[in-house]
């Protein structure tokens, strides 16, 4: 009896408590009204545990509150691209590798960002490479080769993406049809501007902002500066007012690059930039409260492991070396890529806001497009 009572006034202490989220009770269910999606293109674990083990400070993506594992294979291939990886997260679907925004048998997909611009809400993409490049594309365009970037490019006037910034002006104003796409995208009533600083002082509208000023490739860390972090709020500061809420892709998409050519410096460097990215979205979502922000990555780059100095005490660290580790400085590991190219492996993700309870587990990547849609309740 005595124990029964106890029972019943934990139950009604547990339904009376309140919820940590919207400090209400908990029977109230709190909806993310804007979604903040991070992709760092590449970012497998041991990129995450590597740039962990260089910092004392813990990395902004350790301030989420969730955390799961997505299997990134292809319709094709057990090592995705960016193209068929971009495509699962964007659209829900396992496609080829090379294809964007369309199923195996070429059947186009409608990504996350545009049924969120179906139903009125703003939508953005900012990047560290070419709007055209594959991630942003995914959530863009429909084409049949992530490599046709004269095709991806006419994609974005088919659209009303609120904000574009990233990389590639080349494939809108200097075209084999001899169209300049950004004079018809000025039509639609885009403001095109280059470089972060005019970026910035754009505060509402529709914006096209092109990172490298007149050059048409986007460098890597440090030469880039904090274009990055820069772009996510000034893409935030204008998407944040409308009302029914809006959908931001954001992509380090030179995390990738870096594991491409077995650069640790180049790798790291690119990973904190990410994360400073991450930082300013999870900052965002904390004062908002309406925002869930998930960090996750495509695929992982490089096949990293890490290993320790001396593993069994005889191999130096020049033999390591030829075998593509690296060792920079102030480091109690060695870092060792095991290919130039993707690998098969799990990639994390990363989630913090109202809804971050369901990126837990173990998730295809074609899981993250109907989790989005089903939180901004929305289809
Ligand atoms: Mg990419
Ligand atoms: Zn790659």
């Amino acid at each position: 009896m005595n124990r029964k009572f106890l029972l019943y006034s934990l139950l009604l202490a547990l339904t009376l408590a309140s919820c940590t989220t919207c400090k209400q009770e908990q029977t109230c269910e709190v909806k993310p009204k804007n979604v903040i999606l991070l992709i760092g293109d590449g970012m497998g674990l041991p990129h995450v545990v590597a740039a962990m083990a260089e910092r004392e400070q813990p990395l902004n993506m350790e301030r989420c509150t969730h955390t799961g594992l997505s299997k990134t294979y292809s319709a094709s291939h057990y090592v995705t691209d960016s193209g068929a990886g971009g495509t699962a997260i964007a659209c829900g679907v396992k496609t080829n590798n090379n294809m964007i925004g369309m199923d195996k048998d070429s059947v186009p997909a409608e990504s996350v960002l545009e049924v969120a611009e179906r139903n009125g809400l703003s939508t953005g993409v900012v990047v560290t490479c070419g709007l055209t490049h594959a991630t942003p594309a995914a959530f863009i365009a429909h084409q049949i080769d992530r490599h046709m970037s004269q095709e991806i490019a006419l994609d974005f006037l088919t659209k009303e993406v609120d904000v574009c910034i990233g990389g590639d002006r080349a494939a809108f104003e200097k075209r084999e049809d001899g169209r300049n796409l950004l004079n018809e995208l000025k039509d639609k009533g885009y403001t095109i501007v280059n470089g972060i600083d005019s970026m910035m002082a754009v505060k509402e509208g529709k914006l096209i902002g092109f990172l490298q000023g007149n050059a048409y490739d986007i460098p890597k860390m440090p030469e880039r500066g904090d274009v990055l972090p820069k772009g996510v709020q000034t893409a935030v500061n204008i998407l944040s007012q409308n009302d029914k809420g809006f959908f931001l892709m954001v992509e380090g998409s030179q995390i990738d690059w870096g594991a491409h050519a077995n650069d640790m410096s180049y790798l790291l460097q690119e990973v904190y930039d990410f994360d400073e990215a991450v930082g300013k979205a999870i900052d965002f979502a904390e004062q908002n409260g309406e925002t869930l922000v998930i960090v996750t990555a495509d695929h992982e780059t490089g096949g990293l492991t890490l290993v320790q100095e001396t593993p069994d005490g005889n191999i130096s660290w020049q033999e390591m070396s030829s075998y593509g580790a690296a060792r920079p400085q102030n480091r109690k590991y060695i870092a060792k890529f095991s290919t130039t190219g993707h690998s098969g492996c799990m990639v994390p993700v990363y989630a913090y806001g109202p809804g971050a309870e369901e990126f837990t587990g173990i998730m295809e990547n074609t899981a993250f497009k109907n989790k989005i849609l089903k939180l901004l309740n929305i289809q």
